[in-house]
């Protein structure tokens, strides 16, 4: 089954995330076909929780902290994304990684946070144009991934996604080539191989992510070894999130 997921990060206000949240609930269709999920701001999770109750689109948080409790004083504990309605947290997007230095170690206490509270995680590696022209790519995304996954057992897979988002397609049109994208996921996929039981290793989703939109989600969605995409841009208006939806191939 396809996973498709919208990070709609520092964007839209109460009023226009909570009608895209309501068209997406009208207009979502017929296709039980694809898992759905989305990432409003902490701020509006509650509402968007609420108002996507008993639909198929599930809610998540777009990070959370790795401490339980306490004077941290800016941060939002996983427990109180579930107690707003998430499903779902975000970790180790590259927006997280680069804009705010965080560390795999961090990203890993984090997943091991959520996990613990009972949330799902879906995990995000993804190489700079810097480390991809060096041609790091498969020891940057390997070792990223490696270090997120330190200490999930092969039960918790269940509850981990991965996404595959090379940061030089992030936000920029430019997205990854499908052969790029399906290079990389075999690649994430043997690493995942090398850690758990192969039949854990072969149900773990792997989306890919940067510069999804409607008119190139059919084509990567083809792609070996992509099971989903996670989309920023294309997911804040109804229309072309639902058009990706839509595009998706039928398994
Ligand atoms: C993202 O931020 O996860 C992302 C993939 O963004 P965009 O689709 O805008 O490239």
């Amino acid at each position: 089954m396809h996973f498709i997921a919208g990070n709609w990060k520092m964007n839209l206000d109460r009023k226009s995330a909570l009608a895209l949240a309501a068209a997406l609930r009208e207009r979502v269709g017929q296709r039980q076909d694809i898992e759905i999920a989305v990432f409003p701001p902490f701020v509006y999770i509650d509402e968007i929780a609420r108002s996507l109750a008993g639909s198929r689109i599930m809610v998540g948080g777009q990070n959370c902290c790795d401490e339980e409790r306490g004077a941290f004083t800016g941060e939002v504990s996983a427990a109180m994304l579930r107690d707003v309605g998430a499903g779902w947290v975000l970790l180790g997007h590259s927006e997280r990684r680069h804009l705010y230095g965080e560390s795999d170690a961090l990203i890993q206490a984090k997943v091991q946070r959520a996990l613990g509270t009972g949330l799902r995680v879906m995990l995000c590696v993804g190489e700079t144009l810097a480390e991809r022209e060096a041609r790091r790519t498969e020891a940057v995304i390997g070792s990223q991934l490696q270090a997120g996954l330190r200490g999930v057992a092969a039960a918790d897979m269940e509850r981990i996604a991965l996404a595959y988002e090379p940061v030089w397609a992030i936000g920029t049109g430019v997205n990854a080539t499908t052969a790029q994208a399906s290079q990389a996921h075999a690649y994430l996929r043997g690493v995942l191989v090398g850690m758990y039981p192969g039949a854990v290793a072969g149900r773990s989703r792997i989306l890919y992510g940067g510069s999804v939109k409607a008119s190139n989600a059919g084509e990567l969605l083809r792609a070996g070894d992509v099971n989903g995409c996670l989309v920023g841009g294309a997911s804040l208006e109804a229309s072309s999130f639902l058009g990706i939806i839509d595009g998706a191939p039928r398994l």
